[in-house]
């Protein structure tokens, strides 16, 4: 069946797309809507077309599955389709509402006249994928809307208002949702008779000075471009706009596109973009899984995390109800969430109104009864199998039945907590990261017994509450605190040998990370990675650790809470301080250790292969379905950058065969445990096979 419907109504052609679920320029699309507009400029009885999407929006973009499989540049490409439309001999309107972008909008570009609901969202958002509007929107947008409005466009990749554009001169009308397709085939009765017909091509860019304005810009974009080149090189097609003429500066652009395509920067970020998507497929998780719905939600714990989650929930307008043990701790966390509102409130990011609106979906509790209607109840007390068997045990027996039960445990067996139920099937982890009210990811940690149901349930509420959602088994610190332990391991060893701290945070934030591991550290809390420690050498006491970590901790230096730790804090202001020189001076004394220079390459090498190194460890467990999750957790919760695409792809794109080698000179030459710095298998066997990791995932 054609992607594109043809009727004719009064001499008007219409063009329908259907391609869904977003109406993306795939191959088959270009296709058929070639064929179409080739048949009414063809039709005797059509004086004018319309082009108009389906319910899905008028055009999302480009198929960006096909710029891999080389789809992208079949016959007829976007160019021969925007060729025919632009040279139809009878007018075309493109009547707009929904989603119009990238490709979508430079389809619409090339149409001779444009109409758009109010509501519609028009955008050019390449550079996000570190490339430019490469099917000729850096030539026509500039020529329709003027260079300023155009290159704001182009290097933000941000959408516009239809109304902004409609008064540029962009968009001929905009008109109320429900009366697109009127007005459109209105608007083409009007114009088909009209001549000469107007092209964006064929028009002119002015600018009294558009010299000083590109070089303005190429002034205030250059600071971001180590981290995404695309904004300053869209200046360069930008230019071709004014000084070029039209099919000249298709040429312009199109080069500078397949240099973009190549540059890591997109390559990661394409990668990024595909790996939330893929995040979302649960293998054995089909669409006859249909969740429950979540109606009203019950918190237990009302600290630091149960405050942020329920949050989420009011957010979202669903009902929250939140237990304490004392009317005391309830009373203060619901102070909190009041008052993170007020902030919103005040920096005028939240209307009055709305906070009170939110806050009177939330209710305190001190019995457990109070919450035998809740859909989902997810626990956030203390990190302690003892408190956490208590609050299970009372929910099994309050709890309605086939109500969810969650854990917001960072790193307890979810398999023990279900088991103080007597219905582990609908026992999950819900980690929220912290702030639980600002952090996008959500791991969901699926039990050996969590039911399909269950987790389908969670995956849609994440959805609802707008988090990132990642599945993972059941082991210590599931994905993103498992990896975080080597992580933290290699760069204190780092120190031991004579790096700063300092030194280890700059190498890795000027790398890309949000916050350097001791900073990182610092804002956790050093009194929680002292009790970390502990557990972890009750349960295996070969577990090794560089000993000043709990020097520094047992010092009472917690870090920001109590203004020392690895810093000094002025608020959230951290500065080197001595006393932590002096200490791992004599530290390193003691232990004989002659300190040696570090480079920030070997501190970067090492932490981000110690992140690599566990995360491939979880692979070979099962604990995630695929690499690219991992790159998802790491992104989205602990600061990654996104424009290197995560850790495991960064290791791939250094080569496997290379990682592996590596990690064996810092087995041999490392301080620590040797064993942990072993290649994974699941590295050496893809090395010897040539692949990366994202060849070996179920993608
Ligand atoms: P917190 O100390 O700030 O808050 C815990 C709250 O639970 C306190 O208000 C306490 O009064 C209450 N509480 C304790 N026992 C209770 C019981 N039996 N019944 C009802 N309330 C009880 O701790 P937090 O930082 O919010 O951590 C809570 C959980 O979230 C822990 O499992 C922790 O590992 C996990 N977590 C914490 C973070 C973080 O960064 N803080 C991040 C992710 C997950």
């Amino acid at each position: 069946m054609s992607k594109v419907s043809y009727d004719v109504s009064n001499g008007v052609a219409i063009l329908k797309m259907c391609n869904p679920p977003v109406n993306s320029l795939s191959f088959g699309l270009r296709k058929d809507l070639l064929a179409a507009v080739e048949a009414a400029r063809a039709d005797a009885a059509v004086n004018a077309i319309v082009l108009i999407g389906d319910a899905n929006g008028f055009c999302a973009g480009a198929d960006i599955n096909e710029f891999s499989t080389g789809g992208a540049a079949k016959s007829p490409n976007p160019h021969e389709v925007h060729f025919s439309i632009e040279l139809s001999e009878k007018p075309i309107v493109a009547a707009i509402h929904g989603n119009c972008m990238g490709g979508g909008f430079e389809l619409a570009m090339c149409c001779h006249y444009r109409v758009a609901t109010e509501d519609a969202k028009l955008s050019l958002p390449e550079v996000k994928l570190g490339l430019l509007p490469g099917r000729g929107g850096t030539q026509r947008l500039p020529r329709l809307v003027g260079l300023e409005m155009a290159t704001n466009m182009i290097v933000s990749g941000e959408p516009v208002a239809a109304s902004v554009l409609g008064e540029l001169g962009a968009l001929d009308q905009v008109v109320p949702a429900d009366k697109l397709l009127e007005s459109a085939l209105a608007y083409a009765a009007k114009v088909a008779e009209l001549r000469p017909i107007p092209l964006a091509s064929s028009k002119k860019v002015k600018h009294p000075d558009y010299e000083g304005y590109l070089g303005f810009m190429r002034n205030s974009l250059r600071p971001a471009a180590a981290s995404n080149p695309a904004p300053l090189k869209c200046l360069d097609a930008i230019r071709a706009a004014v000084e070029q003429a039209f099919k000249a500066g298709l040429e312009t652009e199109e080069r500078i596109f397949q240099e973009l395509m190549c540059t890591p920067v997109s390559i990661a970020l394409r990668h990024y973009f595909f790996a939330e998507r893929e995040a979302r497929h649960i293998e054995g998780l089909g669409d006859d899984v249909k969740p429950l719905s979540i109606r009203s939600v019950g918190i237990i714990g009302a600290g630091t995390m149960g405050g942020g989650i329920a949050m989420n929930f009011l957010n979202a307008g669903i009902p929250v109800t939140i237990l304490e043990l004392k009317q005391e701790a309830l009373d203060k966390g619901i102070q909190v969430v009041r008052k993170n509102y007020q902030i919103q409130v005040d920096k005028k990011k939240l209307k009055a109104d709305k906070l009170e609106a939110r806050m009177a979906l939330l209710s305190g509790t001190l019995e457990y009864e109070s919450l035998s209607g809740c859909d989902l109840i997810i626990e956030a007390v203390f990190e302690d199998m003892g408190v956490k068997e208590k609050v299970f045990r009372e929910l099994d027996r309050v709890a309605k039945p086939g109500a969810i039960l969650a854990s917001n445990t960072s790193n307890l067996d979810v398999n023990t907590i279900a088991s103080f139920t007597k219905r582990p099937e609908s026992v999950l982890g819900l980690h929220f990261f912290s702030p639980a009210n600002v952090m996008k990811l959500l791991e969901i940690v699926r039990g050996d017994k969590t039911s399909l149901q269950a987790l389908a349930t969670a995956m849609e509420l994440a959805k609802r509450i707008r988090k990132v959602a990642v599945v993972a088994g059941v082991c210590d610190g599931f994905i993103g605190n498992r990896m975080l332990g080597p992580y933290l391991m290699a760069a204190a060893y780092l120190v031991e040998e004579g790096a700063s701290p300092q030194q280890v945070d700059r190498a890795l934030e000027r790398f890309g990370f949000a916050m350097g591991p001791f900073r990182m550290g610092d804002l956790a809390g050093g009194d929680i990675g002292l009790a970390v420690r502990k557990r972890k050498v009750a349960e295996d006491p070969n577990f090794q650790y560089p000993q000043f970590l709990d020097q520094v901790a047992e010092m009472g230096r917690y870090g920001q809470k109590t203004g020392k730790g690895m810093y000094l804090y002025q608020g959230r202001n951290a500065e080197a301080d001595p006393d932590i020189d002096a200490l791992l001076e004599s530290y390193r004394l003691e232990m004989g250790i002659e300190p040696r220079a570090i480079s920030d390459d070997e501190i970067i090498s090492r932490c981000l292969l110690a992140l690599a190194n566990e995360g491939a460890k979880i692979l070979e467990d099962g604990i995630a379905a695929r690499a690219s999750d991992l790159d998802i957790v790491y992104i989205y919760g602990y600061g990654f950058p996104a424009y290197r695409g995560g850790p495991m792809h960064y290791a791939s794109s250094l080569g496997l065969n290379e990682v592996a080698l590596t990690l064996r000179h810092i087995a041999n030459t490392a301080r620590g445990n040797r064993a942990q710095w072993e290649p994974a298998r699941l590295i050496t066997t893809l090395a010897e096979q040539g692949k990366t990791f994202s060849s070996s995932s179920h993608q």
